[in-house]
């Protein structure tokens, strides 16, 4: 039997429809799934982390590598399936929560305990990709990769360089904390339900330290996102608005530290705003 029909049946059998809410397209294509598996570059030292199991589709390949999986799913939907299908399995752990109000950072340090490295791995629900990925790397926990579905849109923005073609502010953070890359396209037509636009997986591999070291780290993130709310306009616009000081001082800023006065903020690398946030930092408390 391949995988349609499976995922057919097993929809059938429990009484499942695809809820749009939980950003439920399950995964129907077997080479896919081998890709992202992978990717993530398992053994049997590693703890994976599950966001959004769904039907168990990827966790079935998951539980043959991995030392351990730990599945976070938030639809109670779906957790007789889990559970028929993988009771037996002694390297299994399912939480029923949503992900973004697990202490991940707990559940890491105790599983590092037992294990060499955990890994994240998830077809992401992609009405939540932005805020799980950002709590991913902002809770700075001890992650040694993510290798995640997004979609292709999405997945072009968090891979591109910095001061790159559309760019978002969660680039500058996905660069500030890893190495990314684009490991696969994946067509709409890879779930059911047929998503209206492709996908991609992304293999985010963690850096030991930031790639950079601004002095006021906070200030940095701010600046980014300051600059990201108004991206068409020059980035001296976008500081005047965020009351990080007048024209004057700003233009003096930029001339010091030899920044184009008419640049826009998403055309500054990551280096070009730690300069900035530097500079600021000396200057007062923002
Ligand atoms: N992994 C399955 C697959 O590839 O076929 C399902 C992927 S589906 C795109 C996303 C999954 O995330 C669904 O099972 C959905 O119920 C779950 N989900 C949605 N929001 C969640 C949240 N906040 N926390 C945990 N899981 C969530």
């Amino acid at each position: 039997m391949d995988l349609i029909q499976e995922t057919k049946l097993m929809m059938k059998k429990y009484h499942i429809t695809a809820n749009k809410n939980f950003g439920q397209n399950f995964l129907i294509d077997e080479t896919v799934v081998n890709g992202i598996v992978e990717a993530a570059d398992i053994s049997k030292d590693d703890v994976i982390i599950e966001i959004g199991p769904g039907l168990g589709t990827l966790t079935a390949h998951l539980l043959e590598k991995a030392g351990k999986v730990i599945c976070i799913e938030l639809d109670k939907k779906m957790l007789d399936i889990l559970h028929d299908r993988f009771y037996l399995y002694d390297n299994f752990e399912l939480i029923n929560q949503d992900v973004l109000k697990v202490d991940l950072a707990n559940l890491i340090q105790t599983n590092l305990s037992f294990f060499q490295h955990v890994k994240v791995v998830a077809n992401l629900p992609y009405y939540i990709t932005t805020p799980i990925i950002m709590k991913l790397l902002e809770s700075k926990l001890n992650l040694k990769s993510i290798t995640v579905m997004v979609q292709k849109e999405v997945a072009e923005r968090l891979v591109e360089i910095p001061g790159g073609k559309n760019t978002g502010a969660i680039t500058y953070s996905i660069h500030y904390y890893t190495n990314p890359k684009l490991v696969i396209p994946v067509p709409n037509t890879s779930f059911i339900p047929s998503p209206k636009v492709d996908s991609s997986v992304i293999h985010l591999e963690l850096l030991q330290d930031p790639r950079i070291k601004p002095l006021d780290e906070e200030l940095f993130f701010k600046i980014i996102k300051i600059a990201f709310l108004q991206k068409r306009k020059t980035l001296i616009n976008t500081l005047i608005n965020g009351n990080f000081g007048d024209r004057a001082s700003l233009e003096k800023m930029l001339g010091a530290l030899q920044i184009d006065l008419k640049i826009r903020g998403e055309k500054l690398t990551l280096e070009q705003f730690q300069k900035i946030a530097d500079y600021l930092s000396t200057q007062s408390s923002f």
